[in-house]
């Protein structure tokens, strides 16, 4: 009998990425990687920014050249999704009945879009952006729209946003809570995102909620918020958030919460089965147990741990949460992590009203969180910061004369 291979479920970039890793640890057994879209695994922060904007082309947002997959030994089933995991009997079903057996599992099945459940939702027009395709579609719809409504301030739904302000289109942000990305940042750096869209034109329509659609013939024509007000609007963006895709790893019996439950090793209840990615809930030796993140590095750096943890070898998924941005003119890095009440003071140095400046959230003087803002190369000692645990002399810390590296020896 040959020897059974190891398998990946979900061929986003996690789950490429772990097939690569799995190669340059020396593993030469064979290899699965099983994803349910049509195209090889790419990545998807262009698909709201550069690709999106019409400034990359497709081809850039694929993780390995078609050829990769073949040249590595890489077995690459796409369009084939999986629909059961059976870890008694070690084996994956597709959703043919065929089954496929392995020696070790890692789940990559990434997350899908929240959906809007109101009237109307299911007009054409309304899109949601996950997948390569989405990206087309609203890349056709910007061309084509005067106005749009964008519902939900997240990264997902600003981007699209500046993305369509730059193409002329009128748009109109919808977002429930008091100001977009306030949950990510808190209102002190969800401010510079608000004014950055409204200085760029856009109507942000605060604490308000989509009651439902109006639709002419099939397609949207726009949205009615709970207050009454009528916002016409040739298409519609639904960016309300992702929910990881569990529902595999919870019929198989394996711990599940906010994500797959794994140890800092990225290993589940299940001592066969790795989780990687959007889905997984990772104990970190920095930042604590529980920590799940929908991050592209998280997606990046995850795999090589994972693949270590299949092979048997000692490793440590230590890396700090690590999130981009692009909007208009505006780039910033945002490193670790903030939650709501672990932090009790943001301070800045440079210029916030040109938005060339560090943020950094403090808890008790300690660095939690740093935001950098069209200033670049200093996420290694923003890192540092974070990772030392130790509390920083503030006025070291905002004066722009002192080299971070420096603020810790203050
Ligand atoms: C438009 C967009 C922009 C983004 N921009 C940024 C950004 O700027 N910065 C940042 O840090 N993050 C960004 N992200 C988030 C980042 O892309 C995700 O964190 C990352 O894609 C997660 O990778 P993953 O491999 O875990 O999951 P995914 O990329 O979701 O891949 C999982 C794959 O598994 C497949 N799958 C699921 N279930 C099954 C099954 N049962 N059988 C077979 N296949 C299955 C899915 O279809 C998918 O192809 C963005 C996300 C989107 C959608």
């Amino acid at each position: 009998m040959t020897e059974q291979p190891f398998v990946i479920v979900g061929a986003g970039l996690a789950g490429a990425k772990a097939a690569e890793a799995l190669r340059d640890q020396g593993f030469t057994g064979r290899v699965m990687l099983i994803g349910d879209e049509e195209d090889r695994p790419y990545e998807r922060p262009p698909l709201s920014k550069d690709y999106l904007g019409g400034r990359a082309e497709r081809d850039s947002a694929f993780v390995h050249d078609a050829g990769w997959y073949a040249e590595h030994e890489v077995d690459l089933r796409l369009g084939t999704a999986v629909v059961e995991v059976d870890p008694d009997r070690r084996k994956v079903v597709l959703a043919d009945d065929t089954t496929v057996p392995y020696a070790r599992l890692l789940l990559a099945t990434g997350s899908s879009p929240r959906p809007l459940r109101v009237p109307g939702a299911d007009a054409d027009g309304v899109h949601y952006l996950r997948r390569l395709g989405d990206s087309d579609r609203i890349k056709a719809a910007i061309a084509a729209a005067e106005r749009m409504v964008v519902v939900g301030g997240g990264w997902i739904g600003l981007e699209v946003t500046a993305a369509a302000r730059e193409a002329g289109v009128e748009v109109t942000v919808v977002e429930s809570a008091e100001l977009p990305l306030i949950g990510p940042l808190g209102p002190e750096l969800a401010r510079v995102f608000a004014d950055l869209h409204t200085e760029h034109g856009v109507t942000l329509r605060t604490n308000a909620q989509v009651e439902r659609f109006t639709v002419d013939g099939s397609g949207v024509s726009g949205a009615v918020l709970a207050d009454g007000t009528q916002l016409p609007a040739d298409a519609v963006v639904v960016g309300i958030g992702a929910a990881p895709n569990l529902q595999l790893a919870a019929a198989a019996g394996l711990r599940v919460r906010s994500g797959v439950v794994t140890d800092s090793s990225l290993r589940s209840s299940n001592p066969d089965i790795m989780a990687a990615g959007d889905i997984a809930e990772a104990d970190h030796p920095v930042l604590g147990p529980g920590i799940r993140v929908e991050h592209w590095a998280n997606a990046l750096n995850q795999p090589a741990v994972a693949a270590a943890t299949m092979l048997g070898r000692d490793a440590v998924y230590d890396e700090l949460p690590y999130f981009f941005t692009d909007q208009y003119d505006l780039g910033m890095e945002f490193h670790g992590l903030v939650t709501p009440g672990g932090y009790n003071r943001v301070v800045y140095r440079g210029d916030v009203a040109g938005r060339e400046f560090i943020a950094f959230w403090l808890l008790d003087g300690r660095v939690v969180a740093g935001m950098n803002v069209n200033v670049w190369d200093v996420g290694e000692p923003i890192k540092a910061l974070i990772r030392s645990g130790q509390a920083v002399d503030e006025v070291e810390l905002i004066h722009p004369d002192v080299a971070l590296e420096h603020v810790l020896e203050a």
